[in-house]
């Protein structure tokens, strides 16, 4: 499993990270005083700025190699969704339960409802959800410890890889425009529900040395699971996360995921920053913790590309 550094053992500060983002879409010359007006900017702006999706998009965010960025990635999308007028459900699915953390959901005691008992089917999802303190559009199904028996509960079970689709068809297509499922690290049982639940597979791809290892044994599954499980599945995004714009590596690594994966590959990159990995140590999203910094800017123009892309639905 790769072990990010977190905090970064560099001790560079955001600043001197991560170019790539920056360069593309930005011409100012002050980084500091573009970041807080591009946050103010942003906060400020009116519900219903970006498009919402014609259908609810389902997204699972999967990728078996640890620490690549999964949770990061679903909790702030989720919340960059939500600061702009957009409904939006994150499911934790793993038994770590980061995701929940970092949407502020504080109570996750054994027996608290959860994704647990939604996969058991023992209550419906909606009476799982809870809203994240930080935004009146965000909402989370938290995952507790129960979670991390499920895989082994689900084997015996009927329609063991549908539970997740059969919860959320029964919730109203109109409650949330966009429910992201995040992953544990892991192509267990869990992950098969994500990915029968969801249209789209969004996989998230550490800048690092070995960023395309075992990708070929996620897309093998991706395609079993469309034959035999889901027709409808695909990968319709790839996001790079931890770009370090000091490094070479950074930029070949980048270069050889957009040949691998072409235009599937959001423009925005998320660099490698400070405040991103602490932002969860206080239950917060990047938005939330601090929307001036470079994180947290990457994170709103990756969803505004999302939401522009087009309802792959
Ligand atoms: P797992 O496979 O264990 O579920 P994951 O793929 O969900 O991991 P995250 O938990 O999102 O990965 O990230 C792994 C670590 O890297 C965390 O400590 C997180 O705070 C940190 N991290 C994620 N993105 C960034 C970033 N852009 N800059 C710096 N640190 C980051
Ligand atoms: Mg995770």
């Amino acid at each position: 499993m790769t072990v990010p550094s977190n905090p970064d053992p560099s001790g560079k500060s955001d600043a001197d990270v991560s170019r790539e983002t920056w360069k593309a879409t930005d011409n100012y010359e002050t980084p500091i005083g573009a970041a807080a007006e591009r946050a103010m900017q942003v906060l400020h702006t009116v519900a219903g700025q970006l498009p919402r999706p014609r259908s609810r998009r389902v997204l699972t965010v999967a990728n078996q190699k640890g620490g690549v960025g999964k949770t990061t990635t679903a909790v702030n999308m989720a919340a960059a969704l939500a600061v702009q007028g957009i409904k939006t459900l994150v499911i934790d699915l793993d038994p770590q339960g980061n995701a929940s953390t970092a949407l502020g959901i504080a109570d996750r005691r054994s027996g608290t409802p959860s994704s647990y008992e939604v996969l058991l089917g023992e209550i419906p999802l909606q009476a799982a959800i809870q809203q994240s303190p930080h935004s009146t559009r965000l909402f989370c199904v938290p995952a507790t410890i129960d979670l991390a028996g499920a895989e082994i509960e689900l084997v015996s079970m009927v329609a063991r890889e549908n539970r997740l689709r059969t919860a959320l068809a029964a919730l109203d297509d109109s409650d949330f425009d966009y429910v992201f499922i995040d992953c544990p690290p892991s192509l267990g049982l869990l992950t098969i529900n994500a990915l029968v639940a969801a249209p789209e597979v969004l996989i998230p791809i550490q800048c690092e040395y070995y960023a395309l290892e075992g990708v070929s044994q996620l897309m093998n599954n991706i395609e079993m699971v469309r034959a035999h499980l889901n027709p409808r599945l695909s990968v319709s995004t790839v996001i790079l996360t931890m770009y370090d714009g000091r490094t070479k590596l950074a930029d070949q690594v980048a270069n050889e995921v957009r040949r691998y994966f072409g235009d599937k590959v959001l423009g925005t990159v998320i660099p490698r920053s400070v405040k991103v990995s602490e932002a969860p140590g206080y239950s917060m999203t990047i938005i939330d913790y601090d929307p001036g910094s470079r994180g947290a800017m990457s994170y709103l123009d990756a969803s505004k590309e999302l939401a522009q892309r087009a309802n792959p639905a």
